[in-house]
């Protein structure tokens, strides 16, 4: 089974070359999900990375195909969130300059994370779009090279060392949910399992605020969409049009795709955290939020969800638990 290009082999290269920056994460059975399905269910605990989400997978394998040159010239990206912090951070560990480019509307807590990492932060423009303008002409004029956060080779095939993980913890394993946006993760993650065992189903999950890549396969071609906020805000944003590779793949792999409410990311948030004990942002959650909500069918065997990041604004975080917790409100019963 080939990916358009990426394969199990570069999969199994990826692990080897980010094995030292990169942690193997737990794989650990969610006793209320288990009795509350009738299947058993794991969670893959992305939200324990260094960077606090999987991200550093595909960047790190994304840095290790530098040239030396362009090691030496630094890279750029545009993004205040987990993919921001995961290049920081590995340029960092590398010692090669980074710039990370974003809107004046990226709030100041993030714009200091991402400094702390290391990275030289411009910020410019009053959206997405704008900042991504600048990064463009700074990219050209400094000769630095892009680290895509999504639809790229080496980044899919980082994310994919995710698949290796759940096999080799779980080689019965029947069902996987993942977090879906642009498509990367999933891409990586179908890749590995498919490709050892096809009939393995994979199941994508958005929030129904803007699922742009959920749309576009329910359509068959890449449409554009509003941007609208959404607790799962790592999940926000658009796909260019120029996609080479996530959407194809996502057509090839993606069984289904499956699309949650705010009141059920923020209500899989707050059982990740009562019942586990975790911190999980709204994006990381959107498949334990499918599954409390008994969105997926048909669950026979073990199902596996990836929760990829914890990178939750903590005042955010106790207000959800203040308005949907079990355990910090007082029933009135
Ligand atoms: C980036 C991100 C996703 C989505 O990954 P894609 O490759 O864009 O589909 C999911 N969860 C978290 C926490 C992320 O940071």
């Amino acid at each position: 089974m080939s990916g358009y290009g990426v394969t199990l082999r570069d999969v199994f290269s990826a692990r080897q070359r980010i094995a030292s920056i990169v942690k193997q994460t737990p794989l650990v059975q969610s006793s209320v999900l288990t009795k509350h399905l009738g299947v058993p269910v794991y969670l893959k605990l992305e939200n324990l990375q260094e960077t606090g989400a999987f991200k550093i997978r595909g960047a790190s394998n994304r840095f290790s195909t530098l040239t030396a040159t362009e090691k030496a010239q630094g890279v750029i990206t545009v993004s205040s969130g987990n993919h921001g912090r995961a290049v920081a951070h590995v340029a960092k560990r590398l010692g090669i300059p980074a710039v990370v480019c974003m809107s004046e509307r990226v709030p100041i807590n993030k714009v200091e994370g991402i400094k702390r990492y290391g990275a030289e932060v411009v910020i410019s423009g009053r959206d997405y779009d704008e900042a991504e303008e600048m990064a463009s002409q700074l990219q050209v004029e400094r000769g630095l090279t892009r680290i895509d956060a999504f639809d790229d080779r080496d980044v899919i095939a980082g994310q994919g060392t995710i698949g290796l993980e759940l096999l080799e913890d779980l080689p019965d394993l029947e069902t996987v949910l993942v977090p879906l946006s642009g498509g990367g993760l999933i891409s990586g993650v179908a890749l590995a399992l498919k490709t050892v065992d096809p009939t393995i189903r994979v199941i994508g999950v958005s929030m129904d605020r803007g699922p742009v890549m959920a749309e576009s396969l329910r359509v068959g071609r890449l449409v554009q969409m509003e941007e609208e906020p959404s607790l799962a805000d790592a999940l926000v944003g658009g796909i260019p049009l120029d996609n080479r590779y996530t959407f194809c793949m996502c057509q090839t792999y993606v069984d289904e795709t499956v699309l949650v409410s705010e009141e059920e990311i923020a209500r899989g948030v707050v059982f990740a955290l009562e019942k586990h004990r975790l911190v999980v942002e709204g994006g990381g959650a959107v498949g334990i939020a499918a599954l409390l909500s008994r969105k997926v069918s048909k669950l026979t065997g073990k199902v596996a969800i990836v929760v990829s990041g914890g990178n939750i604004d903590i005042p955010l975080l106790l207000q959800i638990v203040r308005e949907y917790g079990e355990e910090a409100v007082p029933s009135g019963k």
